[in-house]
């Protein structure tokens, strides 16, 4: 069982490995709804999402999108559809400035035992594959636990934003061993503190 992965920009031949920022899509850069994101119009970018991420396209990181669509395994949304949202979302944010290097997203559900859904670490060690990314200089933002837990299983950084489900998931970073993950407001608080040094990203 593999994710679905949209490679928007294939990395330089000739380039060094270099770190990611990855980001998880609902609850960090549109709006997450408990019962999936479904539709186009169901797509609601977060305040200052855009601004970030233009920021981010001027930065070394390749930004890569993971991002859990158990709703396809379920039933509930097409690949064509998770396909047209995901497209969606690269195309704002190219019109904002911004940059989307890939996006990969896990279609199984809970159940199937995949080992890219996270907590596991699938994903991140397929786009590192793919996209020549060092994951140790790397980071991870994400709205839950389940996304911590895949940065540490990837060997990269984590990151907590409050919104969507992070106000909630906050709270039992202690009870999962996570009490030394930083939590930041947004993804603007969040890319601002990591390209202000929070991470050497230029080091060897
Ligand atoms: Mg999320
Ligand atoms: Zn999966």
């Amino acid at each position: 069982m593999h994710p679905l992965a949209w490679i928007v920009q294939p990395p330089d031949p000739v380039a060094h490995r270099r770190p990611a920022l990855f980001l998880d899509r609902d609850g960090v850069l549109n709006e997450n709804r408990a019962d999936y994101v479904r539709t186009w119009q169901q797509v609601v970018i977060l305040p200052g999402v855009l601004t970030a991420m233009q920021r981010l396209a001027a930065s070394p990181f390749a930004v890569v999108v993971v991002t859990n669509q158990s709703a396809v395994g379920r039933g509930l949304l097409s690949r064509q559809v998770l396909a047209a949202i995901n497209q969606g979302i690269v195309r704002e944010v190219q019109q904002a400035g911004g940059r989307i290097d890939a996006v990969y997203a896990c279609p199984h559900t809970p159940e199937a035992g995949c080992t890219c859904r996270k907590p596991r670490p699938g994903m991140l060690l397929q786009a590192a594959r793919e996209l020549e990314i060092d994951l140790a200089r790397s980071w991870l933002v994400g709205d839950a636990v389940s996304d911590m837990q895949a940065a540490a299983a990837a060997g990269c950084r984590p990151v907590l934003v409050r919104t969507g489900r992070g106000m909630k998931q906050a709270l039992g970073l202690a009870l999962h061993g996570l009490h030394h993950v930083p939590v930041r407001a947004d993804l603007a608080e969040a890319v601002n503190w990591i390209l202000a040094g929070a991470a050497p990203v230029n080091a060897e």
